[in-house]
């Protein structure tokens, strides 16, 4: 299928300099002579607001590619040395660690959302005349002894300093006011609607009171919160280990721990913002990686792979902020300035992005459709489709660093086991949902920094992270404005395994924007009209970041097989070089983690011969 009116139609008057390309080298002829792209200064996409994330426009070319659609680009416009398919922070590495390698080469990355980043995006809004910052996706650096050394090299020289978030992270603004966590308990599953606030904060015997949770419940939560018992006597380490991995964390409430069954139900979507199941499908050995979730610590000492390094790491946009220091780093005049600091209250000039003449060009709204050898295997052919109109680029080597379920359909001369490992990995939907609001008193007032729903569209909403850095200070006391964080996942009680993730993916994509908006309202309502909230009055902003093709397939679920090697794993497969073609994302890695994405670019690109 070809949309629109085709690049060669547009480009009639170039057919006599396309003829002498038999006599001109190909860097001379195609070097870096398309202005088609450029945008203007106007152009700001962090500052829009309502459907974002893989807002339209972004995902629709490649869904026609799915359902069969082809593009006739004709010949090649342009000649680089790398061309990366997406530009999220695993793109934006590849581009980075290639440079580094030859800084001389040409690179362009194309990207099919109208701003670069992937997940890490930067969302603004004015509230009361200020500007205040959220992050659309990736939200912190987690983690960070984990990282490869190869990762921390390129954040410390694109200028990230970790040190710098123990001053700029204040707990003490939330714990000053005696914040804490409550969970508004559902009418339907628990009898009547209340909202319990002081988890984890008061002394479980007091808050039991607060919860209509009955008086077996009310035991049992206050016994696995308090009580030391191994509920898995006379196993050894090895056999608990063993056991817990097999077992979900429901399966350990009900028949090890016994609780009551409203001690699930409080449980049942607690973590859904992190795996994207219920509970039902979370290891037991796995819970004691996330918040609040009780009952394993005595069983099974913690072994979990995340570390002691506090979670503070977070910029006011997330690791949008990586992505935007690492096109300062390749395009610096995109991002005049030095230091991250100096970074956070800049605004990104776009129109610097894709310039004619430069060595590196960042190609906003422009989809990937095709990706493939030419005939004598000495290049590789790229064609992509911007404002539906179709363009070929040249390249002798390519980094795929975009989502790799979709590389078979870009490139159907793989091996059909390649593709097969490629396409295992699903991609898990989610969404997060930022709301600006004037001040947020109703939430100091009620004790909350947190509220977990038990079952509603969204499962929690939180404040913002207390970090002020850069000259851009968080919301320090409850009279200024702030940016509430919401969390949607898309939630399939009956439908079990990576199923319900695709037919999720399918629902946040038809999901409007009034529903979402419509929920927000409904639940902010609900949890704060106590404290004197008000949607009608007090929401300043909405955007909602979908992400239908959101966190890289995480391998560490209950009915993911055990693999007999490295090797044998499906996602290693399927990251193999092929021939020109490279692959990265963190996909490839099969772990929704920056480090992964930036670790994926450097292996890609180490890949090169
Ligand atoms: C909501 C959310 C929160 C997260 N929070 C964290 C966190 O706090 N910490 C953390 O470490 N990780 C977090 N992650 C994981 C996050 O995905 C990774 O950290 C990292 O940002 C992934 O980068 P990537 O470049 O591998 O993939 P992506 O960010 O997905 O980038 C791939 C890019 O390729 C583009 N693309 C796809 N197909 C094409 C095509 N055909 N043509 C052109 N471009 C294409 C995509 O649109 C996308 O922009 C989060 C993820 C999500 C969704």
């Amino acid at each position: 299928m070809k949309k629109g009116i085709s690049r060669r139609d547009f480009l009639n008057g170039t057919q006599v300099a396309l003829g002498a390309s038999l006599l001109t080298p190909w860097s001379e002829l195609f070097g870096n002579d398309i202005g088609v792209f450029h945008s203007d200064t106007n152009y700001y996409p962090p500052g829009l607001s309502g459907m974002r994330g893989s807002h339209d426009g972004s995902w629709e070319t490649m869904h026609a590619r799915v359902a069969g659609g082809s593009w006739d680009a004709g010949e090649p416009d342009e000649q680089y040395d790398l061309v990366v398919v997406g530009g999220g922070i695993s793109g934006l590495s590849a581009a980075w660690f290639y440079r580094q390698r030859q800084p001389q080469a040409k690179i362009l990355i194309v990207e099919n959302h109208d701003d670069f980043g992937g997940h890490a995006k930067r969302n603004e809004f004015i509230v009361n005349g200020q500007t205040r910052i959220g992050y659309g996706g990736t939200e912190a650096i987690d983690t960070p002894s984990s990282f490869g050394p190869p990762a921390m090299d390129l954040l410390q020289k694109i200028g990230i300093r970790l040190d710098a978030f123990y001053e700029a992270y204040d707990a003490s603004i939330y714990s000053q006011l005696n914040l804490s966590r409550g969970i508004l308990f559902d009418q339907q599953t628990f009898g009547q609607q209340k909202l319990a606030v002081g988890y984890a904060l008061l002394p479980w015997n007091e808050f039991v009171l607060r919860t209509p949770l009955s008086e077996q419940a009310r035991k049992d939560l206050i016994r696995l919160q308090t009580s030391t018992e191994d509920y898995l006597p006379g196993l050894s380490l090895e056999e608990k280990q063993a056991l817990m991995q097999r077992i979900s964390y429901e399966t350990f409430l009900r028949d090890y721990a016994k609780v009551d069954p409203q001690i699930i139900e409080m449980y049942r979507k607690w973590g859904t913002s992190f795996w994207c199941v219920g509970i039902d499908e979370i290891p037991a050995s796995q819970v004691q990686e996330y918040e609040g979730m009780p009952g394993t610590e005595h069983s099974l000492p913690r072994h979990g792979s995340r570390g002691d390094d506090p979670y503070i790491f977070h910029f006011p946009d997330g690791n949008a902020t990586i992505a935007r220091l690492l096109v300062r780093s390749l395009i610096p005049a995109a991002l005049p300035g030095k230091t991250q600091e100096d970074s956070v209250l800049a605004r990104l000039d776009y129109s610097q992005l894709d310039k004619a003449g430069q060595a590196i060009r960042i190609r906003l709204n422009s989809t990937a459709v095709q990706v493939q050898h030419t005939a004598d295997e000495s290049a590789v052919d790229i064609t992509y489709v911007n404002e539906g109109n179709a363009f070929k680029a040249r390249a002798k080597n390519v980094v795929m660093a975009c989502y790799n379920l979709s590389i078979p359909y870009l490139c159907p001369e793989m091996p059909q086991r390649q593709k097969e490992g490629l396409a295992y990995g699903v991609k898990v939907p989610l969404s997060y949902v930022k709301v600006a609001v004037p001040n947020w008193r109703a939430m100091a007032d009620l004790g909350l920094d947190f509220v977990n729903y038990t079952n509603d569209f969204y499962k929690q909403v939180e404040l913002d992270f207390p970090v002020s850095i850069g000259g851009y200070e968080c919301a320090k006391t409850p009279n200024d404005p702030m940016i509430l964080h919401m969390c949607h996942v898309p939630f399939l009680p009956d439908v079990k395994g990576p199923e319900q993730w695709r037919q999720g993916r399918r629902m946040l994509l038809q999901t409007p924007f009034s529903t979402f908006e419509y929920h927000v309202r409904d639940q902010l309502d609900q949890a704060l009209a106590g404290g004197g909230f008000d949607a009608d009055r007090d929401i300043v902003g909405i955007t909602v970041n979908r992400w239908p093709h959101g966190y890289a397939y995480e391998s560490n679920l209950i009915w993911e097989p055990k693999y007999a090697a490295e090797a044998d794993k499906p996602w290693v497969i399927g990251r193999q070089p092929f021939g020109r073609i490279h692959i990265a994302n963190s996909d490839a890695d099969s772990s929704a983690m920056t480090q992964a994405a930036i670790m994926q670019a450097w292996r890609a690109v180490g890949e090169i011969e």
